[in-house]
């Protein structure tokens, strides 16, 4: 899609530190990290939020699950990790291509931090 940020890191157009990549899914590093381990792990295809999951474009998002398992793995989250996407504006979707943000290297908190009340 014409000028999504995210699509044009997953094509390498604007640069990024790349995580993980196969012919799916893109993962990267958080350029705003919030915990000492913070990637995102997006599709390729463009997919606005969670909200536009179907049955048509949802297995990309269980292989990010499983990529997602992969590199816990690999770099020995064994203390845990946190995976959490932002769908819309009041959760703080920021850049409206789908991704997950995968949190560790730290302890964390639970409970979602009211702003500003939703009428
Ligand atoms: P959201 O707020 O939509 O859930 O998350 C968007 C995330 O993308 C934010 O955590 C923000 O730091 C990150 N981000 C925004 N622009 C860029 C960028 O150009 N490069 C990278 N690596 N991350 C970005
Ligand atoms: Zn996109």
């Amino acid at each position: 899609m014409e000028d999504c940020l995210f699509c044009k890191i997953a094509a390498g157009e604007i640069s990024s530190t790349k995580v993980y990549e196969d012919e799916t899914v893109y993962v990267f590093k958080d350029i705003n990290p919030i915990a000492p381990i913070h990637y995102l792990l997006i599709p390729k295809q463009h997919i606005c939020c969670a909200a536009k999951i179907t049955e048509e474009n949802s297995s990309v998002v269980a292989h990010i699950f499983e990529v997602a398992a992969k590199i816990a793995a690999a770099e020995g989250l064994s203390d845990g990790y946190r995976i959490v996407t932002n769908c819309g504006a009041n959760a703080g979707q920021s850049v409206f291509h789908l991704h997950f943000h995968m949190l560790a290297g730290v302890k964390m908190g639970w409970g979602a931090e009211v702003v500003q009340s939703a009428e």
